[in-house]
């Protein structure tokens, strides 16, 4: 990701609330994610008691998380995969780039990955004369459109049908142009057919990585995942380390939390349950299971009790949905691959505080982000937390440095401005002053444009609630 990209948020998102027909459709996409969402969820009490539990079982796997990861490992190698562990995205894509070239493999075909885009694994296997072939359908999309995913959930949901329409005709050969939208899946899905059977490897992403039976757990609706992990004869899954679950037992709970805050589904019309390469008795499956556990920043956030909450995320999406920015303007505007209230508590930690300080103030505080987070991260909390962390100034005694680019917001005017503004305001003699002068002072507030231009400034009373209350006092006796 380029930092000079990620310094732009503030023009692109302008840009964003100034696109009517954007944030048109993203209002609508969102409206109806978020009824769909709502009608799964009509038990207040049972919404409650299941999050509860959600946040328990993230947090249990949180606090013995170096321990799972080694447990998971062995089961793993029991069970025929082989694990690989990558610090940076770089150690990463080397390893995938490494397994394909072992396997002479010049295909990929891919199965919905953030992880992977992440990484930005397609660029990295383009430039080393490897196709990888996205065969989500809204990966697809945005793959065809030389575009990112703008929602991490539904990745090409920027898109109108009648975009996607004219993409589709203008890529796929002898394809009519069409509005029909299960005839534009018809067209995608025959396009990917005969690739998963053409493709010498696959990749997928984790939804959840269970430690006690070093099983993989993958969900999905299109049966792209399945086909991607079971057809080529080499399947490699990418993950961040934070997906472990320490038991089996663990996953009915969290995969309700998930489908049902997602897609508004009960569950999804797949649920895969990988637990090694193809035995001898089986018939299909791939002859080698390759597991990438990526490190990228998690480790950082771990470190700290407060911002660990960060890595509970299932990966819903349910916090963009309600996010009141975010539906204004869209996931490409954040310039990071996971946009939204989590791409801001997230994204700090995998690129560091400095090339992403203004997400933490991309948000109103409104606190519908933690409402409906499915396993109770305080996101609003953690945004506080990380404007903090932009202005403290890392490294002194008071302030040892616990995060990567933390202080990236630091300005001495400011902080001497906020120690004047608390002298003022508890010192009554220099408050008193101030307010008599402020009326004085009013002409330099047109200066303040971008907070005037949309507001009427309020006029100063003529009189003070003190001088009000005295005069009234005096009346009284
Ligand atoms: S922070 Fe919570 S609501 Fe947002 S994606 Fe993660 S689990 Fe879902």
């Amino acid at each position: 990701m380029k930092t000079e990209i990620l310094h732009n948020f503030t023009s692109r998102s302008r840009a964003a609330t100034a696109d009517e027909a954007q944030r048109g459709k993203f209002r609508s996409a969102m409206d109806f994610l978020i009824a769909k969402r709502a009608a799964q969820f009509p038990d207040p009490t049972e919404w409650a008691e299941l999050r509860e539990s959600g946040q328990q079982i993230r947090q249990r796997a949180l606090a013995y998380l170096p321990k799972l990861l080694v447990q998971f490992e062995q089961k793993a190698q029991q069970n025929g995969m082989t694990v690989h562990w990558a610090e940076t995205p770089l150690e990463a894509n080397q390893i995938i780039h490494g397994i394909l070239q072992r396997q002479q493999v010049r295909t990929l075909i891919k199965g919905k990955s953030m992880v992977s885009e992440e990484i930005e694994l397609n660029q990295y296997l383009q430039a080393h004369s490897i196709q990888a072939l996205e065969s989500d359908m809204g990966e697809f999309i945005v793959q065809m459109a030389d575009e990112k995913p703008s929602h991490i959930i539904m990745p090409a949901i920027h898109k109108s049908k009648q975009e996607i329409a004219a993409l589709f005709a203008a890529e796929i050969d002898d394809t009519p142009y069409t509005e029909d939208v299960d005839e534009l899946i018809q067209i995608g899905r025959q396009a990917l057919r005969q690739q998963f059977f053409n493709a010498d490897a696959g990749l997928s992403g984790v939804n959840f990585a269970i430690a006690e039976t070093g099983t993989l757990c993958l969900v999905e609706n299109e049966g792209n995942g399945r086909l991607s992990t079971s057809c080529p004869r080499v399947h490699i899954a990418i993950t961040g380390i934070e997906k472990m679950l320490e038991n089996l037992a663990d996953l009915p709970t969290l995969l309700t939390l998930l489908t049902r805050s997602a897609t508004g589904q009960p569950i999804t019309t797949y649920v895969n349950l990988i637990s090694g390469p193809r035995r001898a008795d089986e018939q299909d499956g791939p002859e080698e299971v390759h597991i990438v556990l990526l490190d990228n920043g998690r480790s950082q956030a771990y470190a700290d009790v407060q911002l660990r909450q960060t890595l509970q995320c299932i990966r819903c999406g349910a916090c963009m949905n309600h996010c009141p920015v975010y539906t204004r303007i869209g996931g490409h505007a954040y310039g990071t691959t996971y946009p939204g209230p989590i791409g801001s508590i997230i994204s700090p930690h995998l690129l560091g505080l400095a090339e992403t300080r203004d997400l933490p103030s991309a948000s109103t505080l409104c606190g519908a982000c933690g409402d409906v987070c499915p396993v109770k991260i305080p996101i609003p909390e953690l945004l506080l937390r990380l404007r903090v962390e932009n202005v403290t100034r890392a490294g002194t005694k008071d302030h040892p440095a616990v995060m990567r680019g933390q202080g990236a917001k630091y300005r001495l005017s400011e902080k001497l401005a906020w120690q004047a503004w608390s002298l003022l305001n508890t010192t009554p003699a220099l408050y008193l002053a101030s307010r008599r002068s402020a009326a004085g002072l009013r002409h330099l507030i047109p200066s303040v444009k971008a907070w005037t231009q949309a507001r009427v400034m309020p006029k100063i009373a003529p009189q003070s609630l003190h001088e009000l209350i005295k005069a009234h006092q005096e009346q009284k006796s």
